[in-house]
């Protein structure tokens, strides 16, 4: 394909599968600058120039889901358990909102034993007292990614958070391959998440009014760029409102060092080609820049903002707890303050040209248009 054919292709708006494996696959750099600038244009064009913090809070490793990458997951016994004190998780929200950052994400291991829900009730309503304020009217906006949960503890949550206009859940489908998603799952000799259960939590998530996003992890050995369409296919499908994606890395921590990794340098480009790609196929929808690319590269999480992303999560939880969640290896900022994280990363944004939309809560705009409000 020439550039000028590969320009043509990066301006439609009706994809074939065959132009989304085509363009996944690029790898000369220019053919791929093409690409960036697409979808680099297409941002700023639908959303504007801000990029978004989401303060992310990860308030507990305790895992009762075997998933075989994961480094907190249940049989990991090398692993030491913690849960943040309710105190500790609203001293970090707190933090998030003075520094303007407009919504706060919890997450944690999966964990659906009445305890936990009524430890995370608990935390949404202190929270929403304690960020109401004259500059956040509503309180600091809240994503929770906490896993599979029933339609009655998703609705509970949500009253408790206060601020249903900007409330969403992040839960990744991972892949859409069922093979692979089995392969990934049966840790411990039994499966516990599964494909049909994440969807039937999207709807009831739908239900209770949160902004619903999803992703996967890109680059697993045996996924193929089939494969990939076929996600792009499934969030177009269920008609999501945000995506969190990032390469798949190998965990110590894990079950599955035998099948490897891809190329650090490769898997970083095929990273940023699907980022690209949603959002050509996809537009207005919130796309995560995943801690997960600076595992890779210093700058990965910027890179992703060229290739199209407009939401960061700069890691809030206290450094005393960040070994714990070590999901893969290398994981980036595992000795940074909160504090010299986020100067650095808001050093860093400005300097590809974009600003932080301080105090917005940045919601997806595919969802302000579906539910008719304007943020
Ligand atoms: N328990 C919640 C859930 O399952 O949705 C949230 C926590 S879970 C640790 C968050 C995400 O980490 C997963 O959805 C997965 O995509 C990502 N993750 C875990 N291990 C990973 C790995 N080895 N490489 C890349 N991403 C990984």
């Amino acid at each position: 394909m020439t550039h000028e054919q590969l320009s043509r292709l990066l301006e439609q708006t009706e994809w074939s599968d065959e132009d989304i494996v085509r363009v996944l696959a690029l790898t000369d750099p220019e053919d791929c600058a093409l690409l960036q600038q697409a979808a680099y244009r297409r941002t700023t064009a639908l959303m504007g120039n801000n990029v978004y913090y989401r303060g992310l809070i990860e308030l507990s490793n305790v895992c009762t889901y075997d998933c075989r990458y994961c480094g907190i997951r249940k049989g990991n016994h090398a692993l030491k358990r913690y849960t943040m004190t309710l105190d500790e998780v609203v001293e970090q929200a707190v933090w998030a909102a003075e520094q303007g950052y407009g919504s706060v994400c919890l997450q944690a291991g999966e964990r659906d034993d009445p305890k936990f829900v009524d430890f995370v009730t608990r935390c949404l309503r202190a929270i929403h007292e304690a960020t109401v304020s004259d500059t956040l009217p509503n309180g600091v906006g809240i994503t929770l990614s906490l896993g599979d949960q029933t339609p009655e503890v998703y609705e509970q949550w949500a009253q408790a958070s206060g601020n249903r206009m900007a409330l969403r859940y992040l839960s990744r489908f991972e892949t859409s391959n069922p093979a692979l998603f089995e392969m990934l799952h049966t840790g411990g000799g039994k499966q516990q998440k599964t494909l049909e259960k994440r969807f039937e939590c999207f709807n009831s998530l739908r239900q209770s009014g949160y902004q619903v996003g999803t992703g996967v992890m890109i680059g697993i050995p045996g996924q193929t760029l089939e494969d990939l369409c076929k996600d792009i296919r499934l969030f177009q499908q269920l008609d999501v409102d945000m995506i969190g994606m990032g390469p798949y890395l190998m965990s110590q921590g894990g079950d599955l060092q035998e099948i490897g990794q891809m190329e650090p340098e490769p898997l970083l480009q095929l990273s940023l080609n699907m980022i690209a790609v949603v959002r050509l196929v996809m537009g207005p929808v919130n796309i995560a820049a995943a801690t997960a690319l600076q595992a890779i590269r210093d700058d990965g999480r910027e890179l992703g903002i060229m290739y199209g992303a407009n939401v960061v999560m700069p890691n809030l939880s206290p450094q005393s707890y960040r070994t714990g969640y070590q999901l893969y290896d290398n994981k980036p900022c595992v000795n940074d303050g909160p504090m010299q994280f986020a100067s650095e990363l808001e050093r860093r944004i400005a300097a590809i040209g974009r600003d932080i939309g301080w105090n917005k809560p940045g919601s997806s705009l595919r969802w302000c248009q579906r539910v008719g409000v304007e943020e």
